[in-house]
């Protein structure tokens, strides 16, 4: 058929695409990813019913936010309650009939943007997905690295506040609880609370506990001062993390992917002068690039579709 599918598990919804020969996305469907106690049966499913709706293909791929080790299996996945040790590929492979491929999220986000996207032709690249968590991929001189478990590129859990809110790895302050799209909502929440970011409140209905981080986007759109200084700290909580990641791996370009990829405007010139504030030794080196990804909120689903074909190069 010539199809390849693709599909990115995140925290709220599972995202499916089919992709061409020539790279081009040619259908794409949404599921919401179940949740809770039991759900491992039902993200199966859900997954096989999935593919059905894109199919026929050729190739089946899935990226899934977690600890996946070389040989596909799931260990972890903090921001999936009850989802841990699942041999994905081989379940979701026995119902569709059909050789399944996972890999990380944000690994399969960073082949996507390196082989087809924003990084194309960069030797030396990081990249960041913000989204339910963080999730991260690295490129060193022209190789894809994966690290001794097959675990490398987990940024989202670098402790920036030992002291910090708890994280569902199980540890405080981790970066994911500052730059994800749920801190977003959390900063914008605690700042609700102060009774500032009134607009915010409004979009609501009200109630800070239902403050998510669309709505500071589309507040802040509208101008509202109080969205815009949130989005502003916001930018300097992504900041913080990348000039970690800039000192241990000086890469040349960082994407930056993830659901919140869809506000990219907002965040860029904040992000980049926070930064530039905060980098160690600015005067030696240039300013990495530091773009969105090209596939945006896509990146990690046409990863996925892109697994089987990439693993030949890596
Ligand atoms: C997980 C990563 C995942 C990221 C993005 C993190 O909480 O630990 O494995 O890539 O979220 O989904
Ligand atoms: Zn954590």
């Amino acid at each position: 058929t010539g199809l390849s599918v693709g599909i990115d598990v995140g925290g709220t919804k599972c995202l499916g695409i089919a992709l061409d020969a020539d790279g081009e996305i040619v259908a794409e469907e949404r599921r919401p990813t179940p949740r809770g106690d039991g759900s491992i049966p039902l993200l199966i499913d859900t997954l096989a019913e999935l593919a059905d709706a894109l199919g026929p293909y050729d190739e089946l791929g899935v990226g899934v936010p977690g600890l996946v080790t070389r040989a596909g299996v799931l260990r972890a996945a903090p921001n999936l309650d009850g989802v841990a040790d699942v041999d994905i590929a081989g379940r979701l492979g026995a119902e569709v009939g059909h050789r399944v491929r996972v890999d990380n999220d944000a690994t399969c986000a960073t082949v996507a943007e390196w082989m087809f996207g924003a990084a194309q032709g960069v030797s030396d690249m990081v990249l960041v997905t913000l989204g339910t968590g963080i999730g991260g991929g690295l490129v060193q001189s022209g190789h894809l690295q994966r690290g001794r478990n097959g675990f490398a590129g987990e940024y989202g859990h670098m402790v920036v506040d030992p002291a910090g809110p708890p994280c569902p790895c199980g540890r405080r302050g981790c970066w994911e609880r500052y730059a994800s799209g749920s801190g977003l909502a959390r900063l914008a929440r605690e700042a609700a609370v102060g009774r500032r970011v009134s607009r915010v409140l409004e979009l609501a209905g009200g109630d800070p506990e239902a403050v998510r981080g669309e709505m500071v986007q589309q507040a802040a759109r509208e101008g509202d001062a109080d969205s815009l200084a949130v989005i502003d700290d916001f930018g300097r909580w992504v900041a913080i993390g990348l000039v970690s990641l800039s000192n241990a791996l000086d890469p040349e370009m960082f994407v930056l992917g993830g659901g919140l990829a869809a506000g990219a405007d907002l965040y860029l010139d904040p992000i980049k002068a926070w930064y530039q504030e905060l980098i160690y030794q600015p005067d030696l080196r240039p300013m990495p690039r530091i773009e969105f990804a090209r596939w945006s909120e896509r990146a990690g689903a046409v990863g996925a579709s892109l697994l089987w074909a990439a693993h030949d190069a890596w």
